[in-house]
């Protein structure tokens, strides 16, 4: 009576996949196995284990049964082979680029990045000789300029973190496949429900698990989706040895729990967020504002033929610059000043100081950071309330 399979809808997969109450004692929620270790019948199975001839669980490093239920579940949503969880999204990309760059090798990655993930390149795995290049992932001659007998790795975020430059991933990918390039896309901002970059070709996605999936702020955790052959690598060099980095099985059931709800939230924070969109794009003080369920927005026809929903993140920009900006964050009452996103709560911050500091000017300058943008993560509140918490505090900002 599992309930579900990989015909079913999916909002019925994010609840059922890969689960079977009856096979647990009825438990209509999984449980969770939190253990460290796995007893052997023998010696000679646990060596079968190590060696990999049998499937079975010996260390929650490598494997455990309530994270291979959410790598399944996963999986099926991102349409891949194999899913890998982690204990963060930093986790799940350090793991990712670890295992599949050597040194002389060349990533070639959008110009804008989640300020860790650009700390990571450049400060971790660009010191161990692999080199990082930046290019417009958004133009693809200038993607197959860029690509030479060195590069393995296409790496890019679409809508990127915080600008929302997004990139073709359909395009993007066949232009990879013709060298042998492995493509990984970060779909954090978008989650499985809004869109499936391996369905468009991509090899890997990863995730920041702590945002939409999550949905609830109260966790860490990373995923990512894939091919067997280079989601189990990734398992046994960048997870097993490597980072570390594994997730506890109970983030992984408190992950699990909100996923179930993940295309009701999703929905509203897209409804919300579109509403916003629209009312900031009319205000005066408003100069610039990317939202890709805008008309006006430079991608807009990319955003609508990628994404099933434009999202719930917004990016803009007021016409005093840095300062009127501070001033509008500082007298926000619904909308929390905080990093993170995809919470129930509306989030504002600032990425210049916040999320992306660890670029230095000239690099925000350089990357398309500006440093008066502010980005809002709307989020589950009453439409009425969020608005006249954003019309206030663009009266006291004046
Ligand atoms: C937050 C975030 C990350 C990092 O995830 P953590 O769970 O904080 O480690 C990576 N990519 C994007 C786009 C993010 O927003």
């Amino acid at each position: 009576m599992s309930g579900s399979n990989n015909n079913s809808g999916f909002a019925t997969r994010a609840i059922h996949h890969g689960y079977d109450p009856l096979e647990h004692n009825g438990a209509l929620v999984p449980p969770v196995y939190q253990t460290a270790t796995f007893a052997f019948p023998t010696v000679e199975y646990g060596a079968a284990c190590f060696a990999g001839e049998e499937a079975g669980h010996f260390y929650s490093r490598i494997s455990n049964p309530t994270l291979a239920l959410l790598e399944q579940r996963m999986a099926s949503l991102e349409g891949g082979e194999a899913g890998l969880a982690l204990a963060s999204g930093m986790g799940a990309i350090t793991a990712t680029l670890w295992t599949l760059l050597r040194p002389g090798d060349e990533v070639l990655v959008g110009r804008t990045l989640y300020g860790c993930t650009f700390a990571f390149l450049h400060h971790g795995i660009g010191e161990f000789g692999v080199k990082v290049r930046h290019v417009d992932m958004s133009d693809v001659q200038a993607v197959a300029a860029a690509i030479n007998d060195n590069t393995r790795v296409i790496y890019f975020e679409t809508p990127a973190n915080p600008n929302m430059q997004m990139a073709d991933i359909a395009a993007v990918a066949t232009l990879a496949h013709q060298h042998g390039i492995n493509v990984v896309v970060d779909n954090t901002y978008c989650t499985p429900y809004l869109q499936r970059p391996l369905e468009m070709g991509a090899d890997l996605v990863v995730h920041s698990a702590t945002k939409y999936l999550s949905g609830h702020g109260d966790i860490t955790a990373g995923l990512v989706v894939g091919r067997k052959a280079l989601v189990d690598r990734i398992r046994l060099e960048g997870l097993k040895d490597m980072t570390g980095a594994v997730m506890s099985p109970h983030d992984a059931a408190l992950l699990m729990r909100g996923m179930k709800t993940l295309t009701l939230r999703m929905e509203r924070h897209c409804s919300n967020a579109q509403a916003i969109a629209e009312y900031l794009e009319q205000q005066p003080e408003v100069e610039l504002i990317n939202y890709p369920g805008l008309p006006g927005f430079a991608q807009y026809e990319l955003a609508k033929r990628q994404m099933r929903m434009p999202g719930g993140m917004i990016a803009f920009e007021l016409k005093g610059g840095i300062a009127a900006g501070r001033r509008f964050m500082n007298a926000l009452q619904l909308f929390s000043r905080a990093v993170s996103l995809g919470d129930a709560e509306s989030l504002a911050q600032h990425p210049a100081s916040m999320t992306h500091s660890s670029y230095t000017p000239e690099e925000r300058a350089q990357y398309g950071i500006s440093e008066g943008l502010v980005r809002l993560s709307v989020g589950l509140e009453d439409l009425d309330d969020l608005l006249a918490d954003i019309q206030q505090a663009l009266k006291a900002c004046a």
